[in-house]
């Protein structure tokens, strides 16, 4: 695993992530069209989650607002950052506690899924919360706008 990790020279390397979101969270990065050299793997074995993906991306930093739309879709993700094949930092991703104009209503009848209004939402431990219709989500069960 760690060979894995450091065979990228420079960029960032997402792992620990949720095998069936990888290629989600390969849209919402829009790594498809991205410049950058990705290589992405999934259903590799981790003691942790059953099954894993991991997502290289070279010559790029995550981004914070990005680093929280993973951690949207895939919670238990760290981020490795690439420096000269070496990892020189590693984090955690941390959902924030409000995100906005991120997450989907799950509630066909909110305003903000006919008006195009800029959703809010408010973490309360395991759920967010719909600033505008009050419908609660798991943050498992989340989908992205
Ligand atoms: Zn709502």
């Amino acid at each position: 695993m760690e060979l894995q990790i450091t065979a990228i020279k420079n960029g960032s390397v997402i792992d620990h992530i949720d095998s069936e979101k990888t290629l989600k969270i390969m849209e919402i990065l829009e790594l498809s069209s991205a410049k950058e050299k990705v290589t992405v793997a999934f259903n590799l074995e981790s003691k942790a989650l059953g099954r894993k993906g991991i997502i290289k991306v070279e010559g790029r930093k995550i981004e914070k607002g990005e680093m929280e739309k993973i951690a949207l879709l895939a919670p238990e993700a760290t981020i490795n950052y690439i420096e000269d094949c070496k990892v020189v930092k590693k984090e955690k991703v941390s959902a924030p506690d409000v995100v906005v104009g991120t997450i989907k209503c799950g509630n066909p009848k909110c305003i903000t899924n006919f008006e195009g209004a800029p959703t809010k939402f408010y973490r309360e431990e395991d759920n967010y919360r719909c600033n505008y219709c009050e419908r609660t989500t798991h943050k498992n069960s989340i989908n992205l706008r």
